[in-house]
Parts: structure tokens; C-alpha cells; sequence
């Protein structure tokens, strides 16, 4: 038994040293997932600290490899045995759990996300208005939401074709999101309509900045190249907007909406390419 002793606790140590090394391939991993910044520092640091532990590893076995002779001599091999195990569980279950948080986080953008024009879906924007309109009932805060429609959005994609017609729609989304203060939310409501909402902000405030995003819009041209491929074709499109607000009449989100379509009806019909109000 005492002569299995050196090579028991040889065994320990070369083994710790490995499984040490073994710990560097998630961590690196992970490290190089991260932005730069201070977890990326301490990800970093942690690498340093198991490559010093494994010189130190090589450095011990230098010195006392073969010469374990008492029970007692393989305390130390053990414990770096079961510290490298460690590392190198804690190492793998924080790379996993990284990547199983990050996919989790993928899903739930992708669910709220629309995927032709990258802003949000209607799901989330029912949810969203929703959350919004009870909280704004509840401290008594005005809140506004605009219906922005494209105008003649068919002509566009009778004309173009309707990849290009989808080309005009991601443009205008991100146009609008673009000129939209950090705390406006924008959503695809449906074909060609977009819903901006528009917390802590009364109706006539809301006002210039719908005509803000009109202009926008307005002024915006895509170029896409022709059919020959020799020349530029520059698609312009104009949107009509609809402004609804919280009253003491329009206390929900439903009503927010068909206030806001009412207003947005009147726009087509006094000629498009403008904002009415509810
Ligand atoms: P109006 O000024 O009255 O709004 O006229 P319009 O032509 O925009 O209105 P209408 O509702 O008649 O047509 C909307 C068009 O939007 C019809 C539909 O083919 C198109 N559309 C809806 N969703 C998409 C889409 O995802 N991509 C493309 N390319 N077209 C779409
Ligand atoms: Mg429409
Ligand atoms: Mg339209």
C-alpha cells in the first residue's frame, strides 16, 4: 500500500493540472463572448489566476513528485485535485449558463420583435399600450398614440413589386424610430400601419412631433437601382397620421385606437399626407 503512495499522489497533482488547463477552454470561451468592460476584466483575470495555479501545480510536482510516502503526505495533492475540479466545474456550468440566458433573451426579442421591419410586434404592442393606459389612468398622466398608415402603399408595390414595397416599409419603421424620443415606443400594427405610443405626453404637444415624423417620412427617399441596373430609381411616400389622447371619455386602450383610426380616416380624406386629431 505505501509503495502505491508517490505514484497516488503524483497521479492527484498531474491530474489537478490538467483539469485545471481543461477549465481554460470555457472561460476563454466565455471571455471572448463578452463586450469589453469590467466582467470581461474579471472573466480575464480569472484565466491569469487558473494559468498561475497550474505553474504553480508544475512548480509543486518539480519538487515533490515520487516522494509521497505517508498517508498523510496526500493531503495537499488532494486538495489540489479537488480544487481543480472545481474550477473546472464552475468554469463549464458558468458557460452554460451564460449561453442558456443568452438564448433566452434571443427568444424573447424574437417574440416581441417584428421580423420584416425589426421594431416591435403587435403582440407586444397590445401589451405594452395596455400597461401604459393603466398607468397613466393611475397617476392621472396624459399619454398620447399616433396611427401612422402609408399612403398608397399598393400603388407602391404595384409599381415596384412587393420586395420592394417591403424594402419601403423597413425604411419608413426605422426612419420614424429614428426621429422618436428614447421613451416612445414604435410597433408594426398591421400591414402597412404603425403604432407610435407616447407616454407623459398630452395630445397638442404630440402634435409637432407627428408632423415632425411626416416630414420625415416626407423627405426620405429610397434609392433602389433600376431594372437595367444603369440607373437610380428614388421611391418617395408620404404617411397620414391619426392622434389619439386619454380623456375622461377615453379611458382605455381600445378606445385610444379607434379614436385614433377615426382621426386617421379624416386624414385620408382631406387628401393624405397629414395629421389629424382626434
Ligand atoms: P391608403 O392611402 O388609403 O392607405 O392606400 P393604401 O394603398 O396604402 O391602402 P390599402 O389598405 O388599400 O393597401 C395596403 C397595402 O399594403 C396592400 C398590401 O398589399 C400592402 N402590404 C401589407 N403588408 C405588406 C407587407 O408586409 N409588405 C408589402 N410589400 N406590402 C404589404
Ligand atoms: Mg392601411
Ligand atoms: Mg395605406
Amino acid at each position: 500500500m505505501l509503495d502505491t503512495l508517490p505514484l497516488l499522489g503524483s497521479g492527484f497533482v498531474i491530474c489537478g493540472a490538467i483539469l485545471l488547463a481543461m477549465a481554460i477552454a470555457p472561460v476563454w470561451k466565455l471571455f471572448s463572448q463578452l463586450p469589453t468592460g469590467g466582467l470581461r476584466y474579471s472573466w480575464g483575470f480569472l484565466i491569469l489566476l487558473i494559468l498561475f495555479f497550474i505553474v504553480g501545480y508544475i512548480v509543486y510536482a518539480q519538487f515533490n513528485l515520487m516522494t509521497f510516502s505517508q498517508p498523510l503526505d496526500l493531503v495537499v495533492p488532494v486538495i489540489f485535485f479537488c480544487g481543480a475540479i472545481f474550477v473546472l466545474v464552475v468554469c463549464t456550468l458558468s458557460l452554460k449558463t451564460t449561453s442558456d440566458i443568452m438564448q433566452m433573451n434571443a427568444l424573447k426579442q424574437e417574440n416581441i420583435t417584428d421580423p420584416l421591419t425589426d421594431i416591435f410586434n403587435r403582440r407586444y404592442l397590445e401589451r405594452r399600450l395596455k400597461e401604459e393606459t393603466q398607468k397613466a389612468q393611475s397617476y392621472s398622466n396624459p399619454l398620447s398614440i399616433f396611427l401612422i398608415d402609408i399612403d398608397h402603399f399598393k400603388i407602391i408595390n404595384d409599381n415596384y413589386g412587393h420586395q420592394i414595397g417591403d424594402l419601403v416599409l423597413k425604411n419608413i419603421a426605422q426612419n420614424i424610430k429614428m426621429s422618436l424620443r428614447e421613451s416612445d415606443i414604435i410597433a408594426r400594427y398591421g400591414g402597412e400601419e404603425f403604432i407610435v405610443i407616447l407616454p407623459l405626453t398630452q395630445v397638442f404637444t404630440s402634435y409637432t412631433l407627428a408632423e415632425r415624423l411626416r416630414t420625415v417620412v416626407e423627405n426620405s427617399k429610397l434609392a433602389i437601382p433600376s431594372d437595367t441596373g444603369i440607373d437610380i430609381i428614388s421611391i418617395g411616400v408620404t404617411v397620414s397620421i391619426g392622434i389619439a389622447g386619454l380623456t375622461s371619455e377615453c379611458k382605455d386602450y381600445q378606445c385610444l385606437i379607434k379614436n385614433a383610426d377615426t382621426a386617421l380616416y379624416q386624414a385620408k380624406q382631406n387628401g393624405r399626407n397629414q395629421v389629424r386629431m382626434a
